[in-house]
This record gives structure tokens, sequence and C-alpha cells, in this order.
């Protein structure tokens, strides 16, 4: 079993960075390069709802024009511009745009190509890279695109679009290619984190007795805590660990600290992966009925170890309030992951045995209400999970976005 005060190593200054540049992203951008989409894409892997109807000679109007001569020559269909994407949650957007109202009777379905950014220049062999094309009847714009495979949470994707014309041959004549615009998907939403909330507890466990909270780093962290951060502990932005998705990642300021006790002896273990220096702090000075608990993910990582990480944050507190519109909220005394109660006017903890729990902290935490101490144990560095990628194919700890 792995045990220890995460967060050691979490660089909160890179972290803010981050957080700006990811931002920026959300906002769409049109490409200084005009290219166009391949028609690979329509050809091998569209994952058309009607795919029947997929073209497998695609005609352009030019072609058409000739071929029908003598008869009325064909006006091109319109070019769709002006691409707007608004509505974007982890896994549906709308699209709409505008285009000239010549011929547009014609069109009856629309072609969207939709590309992740980031594989662009990589393996064009790998399954990841290949470009999805959807195939939609043309409907009134804007159009809902949800739940598609191809669709991840915080993910940067290009799209273009063509208008198409079905024929009576079952082949399409299709528009010119619309700019390439670009636009980053949505953190998982209260609702999904829901169900991921769901799945952990589930294998959550018995709950076993705590007293303290605590938090491994080296030497030098609590040396510059005391030098430059007059002995108090500063928020840092959690780093991209756990979900892919997570609404806390990157964005959400607090202090990481460990709550697990070894079962045959109620107290912290000796080991961590995160240094010889351990702050332990009594429970009720974290947590009390004057802080909210959020529960923040559920992940893994290739091993049989799962995470939990819960969010307290003081009543009110500006890490309540990102939490309040982000997390689910759990009942402080009742809930499968970290409890407390009042017994006999004594305050009461528990935690999950059956899940390695990660305690983010949303405000800064002096020294002085807690110890700081050397350790006993050993520094097990390969069970960090700073930065760490959740495993995505287990079943345990993944819920089914974008199907
Ligand atoms: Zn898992």
């Amino acid at each position: 079993m792995r045990y220890g005060g995460p967060g050691a190593e979490r660089d909160w200054e890179e972290g803010r960075k981050r957080t700006k540049a990811e931002l920026n992203k959300q906002e769409r951008k049109v490409l200084a390069r005009n290219e166009k989409p391949g028609r690979r894409g329509l050809e091998e892997c569209d994952p058309l709802p009607a795919r029947k109807e997929r073209s497998r000679k695609l005609r352009n109007a030019k072609r058409n024009k000739s071929q029908d001569s003598g008869i009325a020559e064909m006006e091109e269909l319109p070019v769709p511009h002006n691409i707007k994407i608004s509505n974007i949650t982890c896994d549906s957007f709308k699209i709409s745009w505008d285009m000239d109202s010549k011929s547009k009777d014609r069109i009856t379905h629309y072609f969207i190509d939709l590309n992740k950014k980031e594989n662009k220049n990589s393996n064009k062999f790998k399954h990841k890279d290949v470009p999805t094309k959807l195939v939609a009847k043309a409907v009134p714009l804007p159009m809902t695109v949800r739940g598609h495979w191809f669709l991840s949470p915080r993910t940067e994707y290009t799209v273009a679009v063509q208008t198409a014309s079905k024929q009576v041959d079952g082949d399409y004549v299709v528009s010119e290619w619309s700019e390439i615009i670009e636009f980053c998907t949505a953190d998982y939403s209260k609702v999904h984190l829901t169900q991921l909330l769901e799945k952990a507890e589930v294998i959550a466990g018995r709950m076993l007795k705590l007293s303290v909270f605590y938090r491994n780093q080296h030497k030098e962290y609590f040396d510059y805590i005391r030098e430059h951060h007059g002995n108090a502990m500063q928020p840092s932005v959690k780093d991209n660990s756990g979900s892919h998705g997570s609404p806390i990642s990157g964005k959400l300021e607090g202090i990481f600290f460990s709550c697990n006790t070894e079962f045959n002896t109620g107290k912290p273990p000796q080991d961590s992966p995160y240094g010889r220096y351990r702050f332990e702090i009594a429970a009720e000075k974290l947590f009390n009925p004057n802080t909210n608990l959020y529960f923040g993910d559920f992940y893994c990582m290739y091993t049989a170890y799962h995470y939990v990480i819960l969010v307290i944050a003081p009543v009110g507190s500006p890490g309540d309030e990102f939490c309040k519109q982000r997390l689910p909220q759990l009942n402080i005394k009742d809930n499968k992951f970290l409890t407390c109660d009042e017994e006999d006017g004594v305050m009461v903890y528990h935690h999950a045995q059956d899940v390695i729990l990660e305690v983010i902290y949303t405000d800064p935490v002096d020294l002085s209400l807690g110890t700081v101490a050397e350790i006993t144990g050993h520094q097990l560095m390969s069970l960090s999970t700073a930065n760490a990628k959740k495993d995505p194919s287990c079943k345990t700890c993944n819920i089914s976005v974008g199907r």
C-alpha cells in the first residue's frame, strides 16, 4: 500500500502559466492557413449516422455541370463562412455559419470535418490521427453535434464545413470547404463528476478512524515557507494529474494533504514519495462544520491503487466559490470517503480504507498550527502522483463520455 503526502513536487508557478494559456485557447481562432481538409476523412473513416449514404466517388459541381450540359446549368453550392461554435460542453457543441442564399435550397447535407488539433503533425498511422467526418442531414442552424465518440473533454479541435447535395444515384455534389476554425471542448460538468463519484463510492470500502492530516516535503520546502512566506504554506495551482477534463486541473489552488492511516496502527504510515519531512496537523483544524467538502476526482495510474481527490474549503472562501460551481458537494457527516462528526462533544474522523485520498485544502496553512518532523520510513519516489496520467482503459474509474 502506498501512502504519503501528495503534492510535494507540484510547482504552482508553472501551473499558473498553464492555466492562462489554456483559458486563451478556449477562444476560437480562424487559422491563418486556409488549408483544405483531405477527402481521406470521408472515404476512410466517417463515423456517419447514415453510413449507407456515403458517397463512393465525390464529384464536384464543375464536373456535374459538364455532364448535365444541355439541361439547366447547375449553380455551385454555397460555401459556409463565418463559422461559429457555441454551447460547448465536454462532449457536445453547436455549430452555425453564414452562406449565400443562392442555391441554398439544393443543400441536402452538411459535411463536417473534425480533427484533433494536437495530432496534426503526428504519426499518420496512429489511430488517433485519423480525421473524422460527420455527414449530417441539412437542418436549420445552429446544429448540435453531441455524444460523438471523437469528442473528449478539454481537447482542441479544428473544424471545417462543406455543403452537399445528394443526387439520385446516391453520390454527392459538394461545395468548397469553408475556412478552418479551432475550438476547445469543456471540462467535465457536475453531471459527469457525479457519475465518477458514484463509481468511486462502489470501491471506497469500510471507514477507518483518523486524527491528523499530513503533508510530506523536503526540508528545503519548509525552510522556504518559514523564510519567504511568513511561516504559512501557500495554495498552488493543481497539476494535470488525474482525469483528463477534470475542472480542477490547472485551475484550483490549494495545498495537498494525505489522511490515510495504516489499518494495524491507526496512524499515518512512515513512508512517503514526497520527502522526508512531514507536517502533521490535527484533523479538526482543517476539516470541521465551518468547511465544505467536495468530490474532485477519481483515477488510477495503471496499478491496483485508486485515488480519490477531495477538496476542503472554508465556507465562503474563494476556493469554496470555485468548487460550488464545478464540483459535487459531499455531506461532511455522511459520505463514503471522509467524514467529520461529533460524538460526546468530541470531533471524530473517518476515512475510506480502500482508496488513497488526496485532500486539497484551499486556504493557506500556518506551520504553527501543527508540527514538522522527519519520518523514519523510506521515500518511495515511484509512487508519486505528480502530473501522473490516468489509465483511460480502467473500467473501475472511467465514465463513458462522448458515446
Ligand atoms: Zn482505475
